[in-house]
């Protein structure tokens, strides 16, 4: 479709009012998980999309647990694209907010709420598109899928993988699968704005270790009790440096980062694997938890749990570790490195999910991620695009593993000022981004859809 046909084919101003309106209401629907309640939001969906003549279908994996699926037909000559989204939310503590995270507030420029970014903005987008490609009677090649999850922040059991094990025909025809996350860091500071479209995800490897040896009274302690073991063990753990792998995407995003880094900024990004081999480099670079996550299998100690008394010294102490596997790396081999560096054969590992999720990718030169790269430019002139990999986890790894390429996808311009307000307090999203947000991912979507 060219440019003027583009512009011409949707009342875009009415667009963006309609997806401000449409998202304000999405918002004040509590979609808290637990206990999710998503079905309130498949509702919502529902009764917007009937209203333009499209059906849905909502089905629950658990009472409240609504998942909803809505098709634009295209006719068939090209596989189909999956916009999807998760309804439920995470929990907000209204002691540390300003305004109430399900009142649908807009205040100087900003719309609040639980799930202004993570994630109801996008899925308010992806439905907004839809309407407009509707309503204009645009022949379509490819099916346009609206698929609305439950369930994504707690594991996606009864959402995403629900949809996998026992949907599977909603997903029939389709090649593509587009979700959340990705975006553009505006360029202040740098030389050029910074886009990222999300290729892959590092997975959960959880963890655990037991210790185990004589229980005994507190009053009179010996060295190698069981929570004394598991301390050393861990503290072996700690110490331990797992090795750095940078993957192909990793280099290309933080070559393309370093290009629009100010002075010597991104100094020795161009090669990141020979950079790491510098002391100087490596502590700078690994100081940054987000970086260092991007280039190796990662273990956080999260649950620890020992004696329930305190003058009982316990038969057994236990931790579990939040490991997150990066691309490549194989869960035994991560297992067997854990043992031989904690080195006690009296302190188990083990697996505690004994069929581990293997991180998965989809390439950066698919039709739809160039696609992807010519919307973040219109969005964002000058704008360097790379491809990302996230170091937590998205409904795209199920999408992916039923055959689907998965990417992330925003057209949102966010500083760090408005990511920290994901999962955080006063989560919010400027009316800018959603009235442009929406041209531009209704854009994208005639770009690649349009017959
Ligand atoms: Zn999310």
């Amino acid at each position: 479709m060219t440019d003027v046909l583009r512009a011409s084919v949707v009342n875009w101003d009415a667009l963006g009012r309609e997806t401000i309106d449409l998202l304000r209401q999405y918002l004040m629907l509590d979609t808290t998980n637990p206990p999710g309640n998503e079905t309130v939001g498949a509702r919502f969906l529902e009764e917007v999309l009937a209203r333009d003549g499209i059906a849905s279908e909502t089905v629950e994996s658990a009472p409240g647990r609504g998942n909803l699926v809505a098709r634009l037909r295209g006719d068939g000559s090209e596989g189909g694209i999956v916009l999807h989204h998760h309804i439920d939310v995470v929990y907000a503590d209204r002691r540390y907010w300003t305004v109430d995270p399900f009142g649908g507030l807009i205040r100087d420029g900003f719309l609040y709420g639980r799930g202004a970014l993570d994630m109801k903005s996008t899925g308010i987008l992806h439905l907004a598109g839809m309407l407009a490609i509707k309503r204009a009677k645009i022949p379509l090649k490819r099916d346009l899928i609206l698929l609305a999850t439950a369930d994504e922040e707690a594991g996606s059991q009864f959402g995403a993988q629900f949809v996998a094990d026992r949907h599977r025909d909603w997903l029939a025809g389709a090649e593509y699968a587009l979700s959340e996350l990705g975006g553009i860091y505006p360029a202040s500071g740098s030389t050029a704005p910074f886009g990222t479209i999300v290729t892959s995800e590092k997975t959960g490897l959880p963890l655990r270790l037991t210790a185990r040896s004589e229980p005994g009274h507190g009053s009179m302690p010996w060295p190698d009790t069981a929570p004394n073991r598991l301390i050393r063990a861990l503290a072996r753990l700690l110490e331990a440096e797992r090795p750095l792998r940078v993957l192909p995407e990793v280099q290309e995003y933080f070559a393309k980062l370093g290009s629009v880094l100010p002075g010597e900024a991104g100094r020795g990004y161009d090669d990141l694997a020979h950079s790491l081999g510098e002391a100087g480099f490596r502590r700078a670079f690994l100081a940054k938890r987000q970086q260092a996550a991007m280039v190796r299998t990662t273990f956080a100690v999260t649950v620890l749990k020992g004696s329930e008394k305190r003058n009982v010294i316990p038969p057994e102490a236990v931790a579990d570790i939040d490991c997150r596997l990066l691309r490549g790396d194989d869960p035994e081999e991560i297992v067997s490195w854990v043992r031989g560096v904690i080195a006690d054969e009296r302190v188990e590992v083990s697996l505690i999910n004994p069929s581990p999720k293997i991180p998965n990718s989809s390439p950066p030169d698919t039709p739809l991620y160039k696609a992807l790269g010519l919307a973040l430019g219109r969005r964002a002139p000058g704008v360097v695009v790379a491809p990302d990999i996230l170091v937590g986890f998205t409904d795209n790894w199920v999408f992916r593993n039923c055959g689907l390429h998965g990417y992330g996808f925003s057209p949102f311009i966010l500083g760090d000022e408005e990511w920290r307000r994901v999962h955080g307090n006063d989560e919010r999203i400027s009316l800018e981004n959603l009235r442009e947000g929406a041209r531009c991912h209704t854009e994208m979507l005639l770009d690649l859809a349009a017959a």
